[in-house]
């Protein structure tokens, strides 16, 4: 039997609202939270002699299928921030989606940014070597009594999401596994269906201070830990491991914001350091739609078939967020030396 069922609920709490705001920066804390143990010397906490500032970032990619330039911009935007700063900057693998991650888009992931001259301290981390890590937060989640099974399929999670429910936001899980008596939790072990594990999260608010975006709040519903194939969920992992590889500013693309609220109220639950945010903006192919395959020449393969090298395709992605003109081929340290990550949202804006 998995391990992941058999959870219980701690009933007859009455729900809570909460505000919570980003932990504010405590200058030399960084790193592992007790929680998970001893320190991780295989998760690349290198400190740079340079170290000292607390901007640490990273660029997560899933292999999942090729980077195009628009995920490509989103990365050197991290290291920028992060190199600006004099700060690390980690690369870590999401493969924890089995079914569709495939090596060799992480190997041609790294080869891209090894190629547009984003370098990395520390060996490359991959979610898939990390389960103990997860173990030990769900662990610690179902002590706090914060875990519940869900038995719906997707078919009904649609169904129950599409009826209006208070206060949360439209499409969030309105909580029907959470309402179920004693007996029908048994009945439901008892014929066999999986249950994924969803957070008790009372559609707490909470709200923090994007980079870019400015004041963003957002109601958590409850979300799924670990899905019902027994995979680890991505809000977790992501969670878990920026406390865990000590990263206190993610800079990632803006499709991610309304992911970070409920990231934040995991963190908070977990007891971990809240990392700054910063949401660029996505890249846009020619119609106004998000960049995708279907837009052309979006990889760097793409584009070397094109007779365009790495080089220029970095001048590219440099001038489109202001630093440079696409005729001038900086080099990635001068393009730091151009970078002022306390001006952030003009450089995007421009
Ligand atoms: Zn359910």
């Amino acid at each position: 039997m998995p391990s992941h069922q058999g959870q219980t609920i701690v009933d007859g709490e009455p729900p809570r609202r909460e505000t919570m705001r980003p932990v504010p920066r405590q200058g030399g804390q960084r790193g592992v939270s007790s929680w998970v143990g001893s320190p991780d010397s295989a998760m690349g906490r290198l400190r740079l002699p340079c170290g000292g500032v607390d901007a640490d970032g990273r660029f997560a990619p899933s292999p999942t299928g090729s980077l195009h330039v628009g995920n490509l911009r989103t990365a050197l935007l991290a290291w920028l921030f992060a190199r600006s700063q004099g700060a690390r900057f980690l690369v870590r693998v999401e493969d924890l989606d089995a079914g569709r991650v495939r090596r060799r888009f992480e190997d041609e992931q790294l080869a891209d940014l090894r190629a547009l001259g984003l370098d990395w301290d520390g060996p490359v981390v991959r979610q898939s070597e990390r389960s103990a890590l997860y173990e030990a937060a769900l662990a610690r989640l179902t002590a706090a009594g914060l875990l519940y099974e869900c038995w719906c399929t997707r078919a009904e999670i649609r169904e129950a999401a599409s009826a209006p429910h208070g206060a949360l936001p439209e499409g969030a899980y309105p909580g029907t596994c959470l309402r179920l008596s004693a007996a029908e939790r048994d009945t439901r072990r008892a014929a066999g269906r999986r249950a994924a594990l969803r957070v008790r999260a009372d559609g707490a608010r909470v709200t923090f201070e994007d980079r870019l975006c400015g004041p963003v709040e957002g109601v958590v519903d409850d979300f799924v830990v670990r899905r019902n194939d027994g995979a680890f969920a991505y809000n977790l992992a992501v969670v878990v491991d920026d406390a865990a590889q000590g990263i206190r500013e993610v800079v990632r693309g803006a499709d991610l914001l309304d992911s970070t609220p409920r990231q934040l109220w995991l963190g908070a639950r977990l007891g971990l350091p809240a990392p700054g945010h910063a949401h660029v903006p996505l890249m846009l192919g020619p119609d106004g739609a998000r960049l995708a395959k279907r837009h052309g020449a979006v990889t760097l393969a793409d584009r070397a078939a094109l007779g365009q090298s790495p080089d220029d395709v970095r001048a590219e992605l440099a001038a489109s967020v202001g630093r440079g003109e696409p005729a001038e081929r900086l080099a990635p340290h001068q393009l730091v030396a151009r970078f002022d990550a306390g001006r952030l949202a003009a450089v995007v804006a421009s």
